[in-house]
């Protein structure tokens, strides 16, 4: 006899698990072909040496459990962002986060807001928390506040929202955040997701700290798996009001940040030397890249990102899923856009600079080529 289905709570099934950036593409043998990788906007230079050292120095205490308040690591981020520690929640990833916060504040017959081309975590998280995702249109390629403000209703709960977005690669202005979060209702949690806010380089940006501050329903959250190059040991954390902090303290698990992830998280921010090379090479790059793009034809947003979205018109066969296998053909894996519902898109990250000069020479190959 066989056991019954045990069900989960309704949504659950209706998600479409995330899709990571791929990793490599399979040799002959079955293993793993040199690839060049620019598909998850990760630290182009591999982790701050400073990292891999502090977390070789803790390794050997790993039947310990970790600091469950990551005191140190909160200190260290207080310290370098000018924040008070006692405001700042850590968590495996900033996914985790965003998680927490839609379990916390939405369930079930609540609505959670975002953008039409926003991070996809955002319905995952939404779903699982019983809620409904509602997702609220974009102008060009960006976030339109009067678009979200028309979206809220009486079940809005949360807003997500990423600045600098990601795919998009696009932001809204300090006054622009300022307007959507007069206009939403003080019972609305807006969460501003500013995972790539170090790479921006425009004074009217603002990461979202003085939102947090002025108010106790705005969240801001972070990361260190950006700028800060530590994607696989997952770290995250976010700025909020006390009484949001408490609340997450309570759902969060005891340990939800490994003592190696505390260690070299807090090396990290100490390797300003790290940190100012891959901001200046991202500047560079980044321009390099989408003026190499715009001259071979190939549209572009003004990403402020560690990354390009790559916009093809389709002309003479010139789409983005041919411009994919022929990258992939030359062993460069970089982002299929169509969950995000860009499918004449590519997402480009932001890569050494020998890789990213092979993907500009790759696509131009690709935009000369006889198509049939
Ligand atoms: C990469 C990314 C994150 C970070 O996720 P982690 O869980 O911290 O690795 C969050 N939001 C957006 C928009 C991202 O692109």
């Amino acid at each position: 006899m066989s056991t019954p289905f045990i069900s989960p709570r309704p949504g659950i099934m209706d998600i479409d698990p995330y899709v990571p950036g791929e990793g490599g593409i399979k040799n002959n043998k079955g293993g793993k072909k040199d690839v060049i990788k620019l598909s998850s906007n990760e630290g182009a230079f591999g982790p701050s040496p400073k990292a891999v050292s502090a977390l070789t120095d803790v390794a050997g205490s790993m039947n310990r459990y970790p600091d469950g308040s990551a005191s140190q690591l909160t200190d260290a981020i207080g310290k370098r962002f000018g924040l008070d520690p006692a405001r700042i929640v850590c968590g495996a990833g900033s996914d985790e986060i965003l998680s927490l916060l839609a379990y916390s504040y939405a369930g079930p017959g609540d609505e959670v807001l975002y953008t039409e081309h926003g991070f996809l975590m955002y319905p995952i998280a939404a779903k699982a928390a019983g809620a409904t995702p509602i997702a609220a249109g974009e102008t060009d390629l960006t976030t339109d506040v009067d678009k979200l403000l028309a979206a809220v209703t009486d079940k809005t709960k949360i807003v997500f929202l990423a600045n600098p977005n990601n795919p998009t690669g696009t932001y809204l202005g300090a006054s622009e955040l300022q307007r959507l979060r007069a206009g939403l209702p003080t019972n609305v949690l807006l969460v501003i997701d500013a995972a790539y806010a170090e790479f921006v380089s425009r004074d009217d940006y603002t990461p979202g700290f003085e939102l947090v501050d002025q108010g106790n329903n705005t969240v801001m959250t972070r990361t260190f798996s950006k700028i800060f190059a530590l994607g696989g040991i997952r770290l995250g954390w976010a700025y909020m009001p006390a009484e949001i902090a408490d609340v997450i303290n309570r759902v969060r698990g005891p340990f939800n940040v490994s003592s190696v992830a505390q260690a070299a998280g807090i090396a990290t921010l100490e390797d300003t030397e790290f940190f100012n090379k891959s901001r200046e090479h991202n500047i560079e790059w980044i321009e390099k890249t989408q003026n190499a793009l715009r001259n071979m034809g190939i549209e572009t947003t003004n990403s402020v990102g560690n990354f390009v979205l790559a916009q093809f018109d389709g002309e003479n066969g010139k789409t983005a899923k041919a411009a994919d296998k022929f990258l992939r053909n030359n062993s460069i894996i970089v982002r299929q856009m169509n969950a995000y519902g860009l499918a004449n898109c590519l997402r480009i990250s932001i890569g050494r600079e020998d890789e990213m000069q092979a993907c500009i020479d790759a696509l131009d190959r690709f935009m000369k080529s006889e198509m049939n």
